[in-house]
Parts: C-alpha cells; structure tokens; sequence
C-alpha cells in the first residue's frame, strides 16, 4: 500500500495490467508516488483546479494530482492498454477523473479543461512529442491562454533551452517563445533512476506562468524571425536576416545593430524585429 492512496503499488498495476513500456510511445514511468507527489505540487495549490494531465500511464502523477486535492483531472492517453489501470483511479475518484483514450497534439484541450475555476497543465511529457505540445501551448492563437501554469517534465537538455536568455549557450527559438510569453523556471532535476525504464538522461521539471501582458508581436513573425536569426545563430544579423529581404533596413527599424549575432539580442529585441518584418510585409503587399 502506497502512502498517499489506498491503490495497489504502480508495480504490481504494470504487472496486472500487463503495461511493459513502449519506446516508441516515450514511455518512461515513475513509480515513486513520492516524487510524483513532489510534482503535482510544483505547480501550486491544486484546490479547485482542473488539471490536465497528457500521457498519464500507468497513474503514477494522476494519483498524486487527485491526492494533493485537484477538483478534476483531465488525463489524455494514447495508450489504449493503460485504460483499464486508469479506470481503477477513476473508481477511487468518483466523478474526478476524466480519461480521454487519443493523441494529445489532436486533442482540444481547451475544450476539456472549460468550467468552473482555473486550469493548470502538469505532465511527465512523452518526449518525443515534449517540444510540440509546449510551442502549441505557448504559441497558441489565444492569450491569455486557458491555463494559468504548465508544470512539465522534459529531458535537462529542452529544460535548459526553455528557459535560456541571451548569452546562454541554449539561447534559441525556445527560449525566445516562452520568455515572450511566459516567466520559465527549471523547478528541480530528477535523476534517470527515478524512471522505469531509466532514460539515458537526466530531466528537470519546468514550470511556465503565464505573462498576462506580453509585448504585442504575432507569433508567426516572432518564429520567423528568430528561425532566421538562429539559423546561422553565430554570423552577424546583417547576414543572418537576408534570407527576409532587406536586412540591414529591418535591422534599423528594430533599433539593433546589424553587427550583433542573434544569440546576444534579448527577447524584446526579436519582438521588435517581427513587427519590423510584418510591417515592411504589409507596405510592399
Ligand atoms: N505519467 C506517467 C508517469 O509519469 O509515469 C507516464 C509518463 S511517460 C513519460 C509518457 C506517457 O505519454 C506514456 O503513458 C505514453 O503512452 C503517453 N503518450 C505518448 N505519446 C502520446 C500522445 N501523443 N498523446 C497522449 N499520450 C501520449
């Protein structure tokens, strides 16, 4: 018997239910209710949240989640064979559990999180689809968005680059598009061995607030711009930025000397530069 519920150890429901992780899927399991407890509480209070949970598995994070108090749990698996261990947390749980079997970068997720009070995204993320639910989740057309906080697990190597600024060797696209939009922190590292089976790595729970009012900018430019500029990241803008059209007249009206490389220019300065491109987009349209 766990500590925080009265549900078999997550051991004995992988053997029961026949669930041998599957590379293919990201499958990597944590079964220390502990630290998965650790987790769900990463991201606050969870009183009167709806959580929305991607890739709950066996369990492990959705029973801590349920555990710490969250009003509802939204989980969305693609995992068919994990249904039935799900199940037996939603009995546990009357009325708190809502397990959604598909894919979660084709998931409204919006949708299932609509309702009373506010919603939060925590998950130990599949990584191979970690990057595109975050750039969807911070990219989306609708800001502010639906939820008021990700807490996520992701491989050490995306967390740092999530939440690099300038002069960070991991400063990239990543970092621009959530510094823009969200204040990033890496909350704390948990070592392979926390992990069934172990990755080749060590992750880091990262945890998203999002700004209410970020500096005006369309997402598209942004990303844009900033694929340009960190396509050759080490070459000076005035070379990096022709591939725009004229770099050295975008270059003035963004305020930034043509002779700085794109990984030394803060996050403003990019925003200045998108709605440079857009406007000189919209004169000679
Ligand atoms: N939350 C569990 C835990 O912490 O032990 C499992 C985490 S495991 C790293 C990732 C989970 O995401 C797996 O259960 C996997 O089946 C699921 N998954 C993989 N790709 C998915 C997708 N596109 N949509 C939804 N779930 C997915």
């Amino acid at each position: 018997m766990s500590a925080i519920d009265d549900l078999p150890p997550l051991r004995d429901v992988l053997r029961t239910h026949d669930l041998i992780p599957k590379k293919s899927l990201g499958q990597n399991f944590l079964l220390d209710l502990n630290l998965t407890a650790r987790i769900a509480r990463a991201g606050g209070r969870l009183a009167g949240v709806t959580v929305v949970e991607v890739g709950p598995g066996p369990g492990g994070l959705t029973r801590a989640l349920l555990a710490e108090g969250a009003a509802r749990v939204v989980a969305i698996e693609k995992d068919g064979r994990a249904i039935a261990a799900l199940n037996e947390i939603a009995a546990r749980y009357p009325g708190r559990l809502e397990i959604v079997e598909g894919d979660a970068l084709e998931t409204d997720m919006a949708r299932l999180a609509a309702g009373d009070g506010p919603a939060r995204i925590i998950a130990n993320l599949p990584y191979n689809v970690a990057t595109p639910l975050l750039t969807g989740w911070v990219g989306a057309a609708q800001w502010p968005p639906f939820w008021d906080g990700l807490t996520l697990m992701f491989q050490r190597e995306v967390a740092e680059r999530i939440v690099a600024g300038p002069g960070d060797d991991a400063y990239g696209r990543l970092g621009v598009l959530c510094g823009w939009r969200c204040e990033a922190k890496i909350a704390f590292d948990v070592g392979p061995q926390a992990f069934t089976p172990p990755p080749k790595v060590t992750s880091s729970v990262v945890r998203l607030t999002p700004r209410p009012d970020p500096l005006p900018c369309s997402v598209k430019a942004l990303e844009t711009v900033t694929q340009a500029a960190f396509g050759q990241r080490r070459k000076m803008l005035r070379q990096s930025l022709k591939s725009l059209g004229d770099a050295a007249a975008l270059l003035d009206a963004a305020g930034l000397e043509p002779t700085r490389r794109a990984e030394e220019i803060p996050v403003a300065g990019f925003v200045a530069l998108a709605n440079a491109w857009e406007a000189a987009r919209a004169a000679s349209a």
